[in-house]
């Protein structure tokens, strides 16, 4: 078979996981063509945002010391992952002009105290650059005959909306066959950057947070492979998020849109876009846990035989921020509010949620946290000085929940149920929403609530592990 392995940071988080996730490459190669596909390791994209942000406040003392942990991650992880010497002096001379480079334009930024879109992409290509290259290595190590490739170079083509570049598929698709396909025929493993691709004019861009999976699946669908195992540190996509669900169980199999659904309200971390290829290309995709291996794992297929329950999962997105519109013109008004929407839009936020209450004349609606200040002050200025709007209020703690699966679609009562669970804690819902798919409904909280209304909707529909 051809398939896209792609390994995400916590299975390259040191040398001795970058060499594990090699020798399961390198096991399966046996009876099939595999294309890896590398994310940063551990945490380093966080550490390449931090270290960038220290550099625009003026803060080089940390811009250095992250820097320095940074560099000893990779430099640790090369003597463990790599053993052939002459693999090793390539990885070794390759990661140090990485960081070597890294360190100037986090030095060129601290003296501009400015990182345009464009400098942040470009420095957080660094992780999945370096980490790609030690995988490389360890590949070699063991006998692989692999080539590094960065997204750029196996094909994959963007526009230039950095930070979360949209891949031009035609180009795409053409370039990755012709580059993939041509490694494969020769029995070359092709170990190739996540999350990283290029522009037409040549400037590195990055596909968002996540972005690898994106990668994954991008170069599925151009190769028409066969499947997609996404490697992670759990058994698959989970009934909840196990870090909050102490008995949250694996789901066996479930159908694309059921999980591109969890996607989009952040289970697993899964970028939002990067089932979508799989999906139009019908590409068997599996969730699976390097640290074990042996176990099934999930399969995300059309034709998933999904469990007997009405609700599949029960999700939770943090970091959001309610933002409640006032003044009677917003629901007496026709176009008031597709105004107000349009605006937002032009700004480039993206709402979450939207809920019209026409009793009380209010629009609520959720936006990410950080974006609500900037919400705030064009709204404040537009539609309150103006008269428009009474008062525009924030509620920043609060989370979203979402309630997931395909069962919900024409079953009465699952609304009624999941809030008489969550009301029956004594947890006050600050706004529901039902998306027009019927595949979720979700709702707002507080954010110290959220735990354990997550914890209420579980425990109702019985998702957990009995024992
Ligand atoms: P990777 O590095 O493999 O891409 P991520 O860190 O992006 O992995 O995602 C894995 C983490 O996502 C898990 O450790 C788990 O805590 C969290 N997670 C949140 N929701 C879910 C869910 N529904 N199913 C499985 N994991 C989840
Ligand atoms: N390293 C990137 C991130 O942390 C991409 C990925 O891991 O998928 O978002
Ligand atoms: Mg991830």
């Amino acid at each position: 078979m051809k398939l896209v392995f792609k390994f995400g940071g916590t299975s390259l988080a040191n040398g001795q996981r970058i060499k594990h996730a090699a020798k399961l490459v390198m096991n399966h190669l046996a009876e099939n063509k595999i294309v890896t596909v590398c994310s940063a390791m551990g945490d380093t994209t966080d550490n390449l945002i931090d270290a960038l942000e220290a550099a625009v406040s003026g803060d080089e003392e940390k811009t250095n010391d992250i820097l320095t942990q940074i560099s000893n991650i990779h430099i640790d992880a090369i003597k463990d992952a790599v053993s052939l010497d002459s693999a090793r002096e390539i990885v070794y001379s390759e990661i140090s002009n990485n960081l070597e480079r890294l360190r100037q334009v986090l030095n060129s930024v601290y003296f501009l105290r400015e990182a345009t879109p464009r400098t942040r992409d470009y420095v957080l290509s660094f992780g999945e650059r370096m980490s790609t290259r030690i995988m490389w290595g360890a590949l070699t190590s063991l006998g692989v005959e692999a080539k590094y490739l960065e997204g750029g170079e196996a094909g994959i083509v963007t526009d230039s909306s950095f930070g979360e570049a949209d891949p031009i598929m035609d180009i795409t698709v053409k370039e990755v066959r012709e580059r993939i396909n041509d490694l494969l025929n020769k029995n070359i493993t092709p170990v190739v950057t996540g999350f990283i691709a290029v522009s037409i004019d040549g400037a590195i861009t990055t596909l968002g947070r996540g972005g690898s999976d994106y990668t994954a699946t991008l170069i599925a669908y151009s190769i028409n492979a066969d499947e997609v195992w996404l490697w992670s540190d759990v058994d698959g996509l989970m009934t909840a998020d196990p870090r909050i669900v102490k008995n949250a169980k694996v789901i066996p199999e479930i159908s694309f849109e059921e999980a591109m659904e969890m996607a989009l309200f952040g289970a697993k971390g899964l970028h939002p876009r990067a089932l979508e290829p799989a999906c139009q290309g019908k590409i068997k995709v599996r969730i699976k846990n390097t640290l074990n291996p042996s176990a099934p794992g999930t399969l995300v297929s059309e034709t998933a035989k999904g469990f007997d329950s009405v609700v599949k999962a029960v999700l939770i997105v943090k970091e959001v921020a309610m933002i409640t519109l006032k003044g009677s013109s917003v629901a007496g008004k026709a176009g008031t509010a597709g105004r107000i929407l349009s605006e937002l839009g032009k700004l480039g936020v993206n709402l979450m949620m939207i809920s019209q209450s026409v009793s009380e004349s209010a629009l609520s609606f959720i936006v990410r946290r950080r974006l609500s200040s900037t919400v705030i002050n064009k709204l404040e200025k537009e539609f309150v000085q103006t008269g428009i709007l009474k008062e525009v209020e924030c509620e920043p703690d609060v989370v979203v929940v979402a309630v997931v699966g395909e069962g919900m679609r024409g079953t009465p009562g699952v609304a009624s149920r999941v809030f008489g669970a969550v009301a029956k804690r004594g947890i006050n819902i600050r706004m529901i929403a039902q998306g027009s798919s019927e595949l979720n409904i979700s709702f707002v909280v507080k954010e110290k609530d959220g735990v354990e209304a997550v914890n209420a909707v579980h425990e109702e529909y019985g998702l957990g592990d009995k024992n």
